[in-house]
């Protein structure tokens, strides 16, 4: 009896062969339980409706009374049978092609229910489906599952599969919720949600149906977050870090600018975090520019002063190179050893700085994906902080994590996510926020051209150039041909060093030898060169506060959240910074973002509106986010949903109950398995 639906293939059902087995796994269908839970993205509406309800064109479904004997026209094989029915005390004309037969059963006084679409002006009714209520047992008064089907697979068929499947393991379906939270938010049972979200009786039902499986989806996904978090505050097995407020104190007071009241404050909520018994696990987000890297330093000395290792993990060797510089530069007058670790470093460099890791004589390293490698060890870890965290998939993260005894763990974002669905989205989190940007910084003042304006883009360069200041200009990442996309790069190159003689121009892009892109880079950053050509790769991170002017080649390319990365690449100093977007005004979508980018520079609202533009699937980007593709559910119109899920989660997994009593076996199993699929164990 409780057996396990997804454990029964689906090829074992009647009717199913292997061919269509196969078919239905294209669809993610192996199982009885994924037959099943293959919800209708729609209805077809065989329900009555009033004919005043209705616009021209439309397709309906009425009641009516036949009001006279239909008449049959043939014309060469076909025929049109016609028939004046009566609906509402109106009188209109129904049309059946090719349905001859039906004429016998016409009656005068037969009641008949007909499907069609409407022509308001002729009153006529094309019947594309008829049927007889006195007969019974039929499609109308009905909603029909609409599937996604593809291939050999009929509607037809999935109906019918979806059907016999309801009937013969409908009675397995087990419940997962919890009685209390059924009854709280008034939900239907899950084996009667799922009976009626395929076959609904009203649209009411259906609504009703969907909400219960919703509100599952979104309980099911913060139980998982909500109960990690709970094991990590029952199990004070982390590093109590030991910090004294006048070190770091005197650590920020040897800084070349005074930290804003945001940086103190998250500073605070870290150092307050990593002086606990418990793993700390903390979000922070700060807008581009907000100076985040500063904060990790804080949070990274401190981990060194109570006599542990510290580790950086960012997702470009580029940044990588940047922070080893600036982070080295702070931590030498405190005889702190800071080390880069990248995948391009040769053999033996690499061994050497594996050897001093662990044997604890490197205090903090800097480096990429390198850094979660097999061969790497630590002597004692106790931070470790991914910057750019959106770019690191969950798994990765963990990886790291797992280095060290349950280190403290950092991450930052300047990907925005509005606030509240951060927390809830990262329920496993905490969420430290810099709202705002260093003293002085002045708003970036963004515009946007098209292509035949590129001489006044040039004399613009030439003017900043004159006062001194640099400009980055972005040529698009070619998704399809990375070739294409640096031959772009080498061209533009060419192209401003002939207009610009004048100008140093550098050159950077993601097929060049690390060496080669670390000096491009490295002459950029010390004012060598003017101007710098480079595709996508300096995209997040890069910090050279003397640059001014960005301009992105082919913007509309882009997506908003990363144009807002790119802008972000200035402003990062008290001049009046510019971004001059050249886009093509005929892209599709593109001068929506084009205007978003002028109207506001804050990151928050450009976050809001690209979540809009292209929706919480492809925002969150699954891999890179850890947030799953609901089935049902919709961040966005379903966001209520999840912050009573949470709630609700929360509350649960902080109960001892939750974690011994019978009641609970069946979620405590789901979450067993969630937790090995996706290789987090959870104990
Ligand atoms: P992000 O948050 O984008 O990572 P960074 O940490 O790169 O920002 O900081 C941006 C720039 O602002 C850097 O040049 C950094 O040195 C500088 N900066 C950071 N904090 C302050 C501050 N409190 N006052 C002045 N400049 C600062
Ligand atoms: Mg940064």
């Amino acid at each position: 009896m409780t057996q396990d639906l997804f454990a029964i293939p689906i090829a074992s059902m009647k009717g199913v062969s292997a061919p269509k087995a196969g078919e239905l796994h294209a669809l993610g269908v192996s199982t009885v339980g994924e037959l099943i839970e293959y919800y209708p993205f729609r209805y077809e509406d065989y329900r009555v409706r009033a004919l005043h309800e209705v616009k021209d064109g439309e397709k309906i479904t009425v009641q009516g009374t036949i009001a006279a004997h239909p008449s049959l026209q043939r014309f060469g094989g076909k025929s049109r049978l016609i028939c004046r029915v009566t609906v509402e005390g109106l009188l209109l004309t129904a049309v059946w092609f090719n349905r001859a037969f039906l004429k016998e059963q016409m009656e005068v006084g037969r009641d008949i229910i007909l499907t069609g679409k409407w022509d308001q002006r002729r009153r006529q009714l094309t019947v594309a489906e008829s049927e007889f209520p006195d007969r019974g047992g039929g499609r109308s008064g009905t909603l029909q599952p609409v599937y996604s089907v593809a291939g050999s697979l009929t509607q037809a068929w999935m109906r019918q599969k979806i059907d016999r499947a309801l009937v013969e393991y409908g009675a397995m379906i087990p419940e997962l919720l919890p009685a209390e939270l059924l009854n709280r938010h008034d939900l239907m049972p899950r084996r009667e949600a799922i009976l009626r979200i395929h076959r609904p009786e009203n649209t009411h039902e259906g609504q009703e149906a969907r909400r219960r499986m919703v509100y599952e989806e979104l309980f099911l996904f913060e139980l998982k977050l909500q109960a990690y978090r709970a094991l990590n505050r029952k199990a004070p097995d982390g590093i109590a870090h030991k910090i004294s407020g006048e070190e770091i104190r005197a650590f920020a007071a040897a800084l070349p600018f005074e930290l804003t009241e945001g940086q103190k404050q998250v500073i605070n909520e870290i150092t307050h975090d990593m002086k606990q018994p418990f793993a700390m696990n903390r979000l922070l987000q700060g807008d581009v520019g907000s100076g985040k890297t500063v904060v990790a330093a804080v949070a990274l000395y401190a981990t060194v002063r109570h006599g542990c290792q510290g580790a950086l993990m960012v997702p470009t060797e580029i940044l990588a190179e940047q922070h080893a510089r600036s982070l080295g530069r702070l931590f030498e007058p405190h005889g702190i050893q800071a080390a880069l670790l990248t995948g391009s470093m040769t053999d033996r460099k690499r061994r050497d700085i594996l050897a001093s890791l662990q044997m604890g004589m490197i205090d903090i390293v800097i480096g990429t994906h390198a850094l979660i490698q097999e061969d790497v060890f630590f002597r004692r870890l106790g931070l470790v902080v991914t910057d750019e965290q959106h770019r690191f998939g969950v798994n990765q993260r963990s990886v790291l994590r797992r280095k060290g005894l349950n280190p403290d763990v950092l991450m930052m974002t300047a990907t925005p996510i509005p606030r509240t669905l951060a927390i809830t989205v990262f329920g496993d989190m905490d969420v430290s926020t810099i709202k705002e940007r260093p003293k002085g910084r002045k708003p970036i003042k963004t515009y946007w051209v098209k292509h035949d304006k590129m001489d006044r883009v040039l004399g613009f360069i030439r003017r900043e150039a004159e006062l001194g200041r640099q400009t980055f200009f972005i040529c698009p990442l070619i998704e399809e041909s990375e070739k294409l996309d640096v031959q772009n790069a080498i061209d533009l190159h060419m192209t401003l060093r002939l207009a610009l003689p004048d100008l140093q121009i550098g050159l950077l892009h993601g097929r060049m030898a690390s060496a080669e892109k670390d000096a491009a880079m490295s002459t950029f950053a010390a004012g060598e060169t003017t101007v710098l050509v480079s595709t996508t790769v300096i995209e997040v991170g890069v910090d050279v506060p003397n640059a001014t002017l960005m301009i992105v080649m082919d913007a509309d390319r882009f997506g908003l959240s990363q144009l807002h990365q790119l802008r972000g690449r200035v402003g990062r100093s008290d001049h009046q910074s510019y971004c001059v977007l050249i886009a093509d005004p005929k892209s599709e979508n593109g001068l929506e973002r084009m205007q978003a980018m002028t109207d506001t520079d804050d990151g928050f609202e450009i976050a809001r509106r690209d979540l809009e533009l292209r929706g919480p699937g492809e925002f969150f980007g699954t891999k890179q986010s850890g947030v799953p593709d609901f089935r049902l559910a919709n961040l966005l119109n379903d966001f209520a949903v999840l912050e009573q899920a949470r709630d609700d989660a929360a509350a649960l997994t902080a109960e001892p109950a939750f974690w011994s009593s019978p009641a609970y076996a069946g979620l405590r199993d789901h979450l067993k398995r969630e937790a090995l699929a996706s290789g987090e164990p959870l104990d």
